[in-house]
């Protein structure tokens, strides 16, 4: 085959070629994706014995696969006392947000987490689930860790003590070029009549 036929061959296969490489789903499909690592991220969130805010974190690859888990949690080997869990000012300092937890879970056990999306969601006794950005220090480990994307379920409306450090948070996203998304929450009851999750 000549150079001339193989690349008008090439150049007709490029664009299902590129599609598959790229890995890139339908929206609708990418919809779905979306909101089932959401929902994993908030169920992983129980496994945290944080008694104001509990936050989980799903890391998935270009192609949809899992790559790590993590939630809000002392260090491994400290112990999660309700003594300590109790005081606000030493909570806050042992505390490993759930976005670090995954990216050092990857880490133990060497999983590359270069161009993967982070999903996060958060929520707590009243019931209430939100997202937004992750803070100003999770910022900065997703930037090292190569995370291409977050996405979240939307900010917190209500007083929160953290939403000057999402705001700078923010600034930091802007400046980096990390993508962040949005999806608003549905209830795992409301599902059924949500057309966009029908399969
Ligand atoms: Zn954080």
């Amino acid at each position: 085959m000549s150079a001339h036929r193989l690349s008008k061959v090439l150049d007709a296969t490029l664009p299902l070629d590129t599609a598959r490489l790229l890995r890139v789903p339908p929206p609708a499909e990418q919809r779905r994706r979306d909101r089932h690592f959401l929902e994993l991220a908030l169920k992983h969130s129980e496994l945290s014995r944080d008694p104001e805010t509990r936050v989980g974190a799903i890391i998935v690859g270009p192609a949809g696969e899992v790559r790590s888990m993590g939630y809000n949690r002392f260090p491994e080997g400290i112990d999660e006392s309700a003594e300590r869990l109790g005081v606000r000012e030493l909570k806050l300092s042992l505390m490993v947000h759930a976005e670090l937890a995954a990216i050092t879970n990857a880490a133990r056990v060497g999983i590359p987490l270069q161009g993967c999306t982070l999903y996060f969601a958060q929520t707590d006794d009243s019931g209430l689930v939100w997202g937004g950005v992750p803070c100003t220090r999770c910022t900065e480990h997703i930037l090292m860790a190569g995370i291409a994307e977050v996405i979240s379920y939307p900010t917190k409306r209500a007083n929160s003590k953290w939403h000057q450090d999402w705001a700078f948070a923010r600034e930091l996203f802007r400046e980096s070029g990390l993508a962040h998304r949005e999806i608003e929450f549905i209830p795992a009851a409301e599902h059924a009549r949500d057309p966009s999750m029908a399969r």
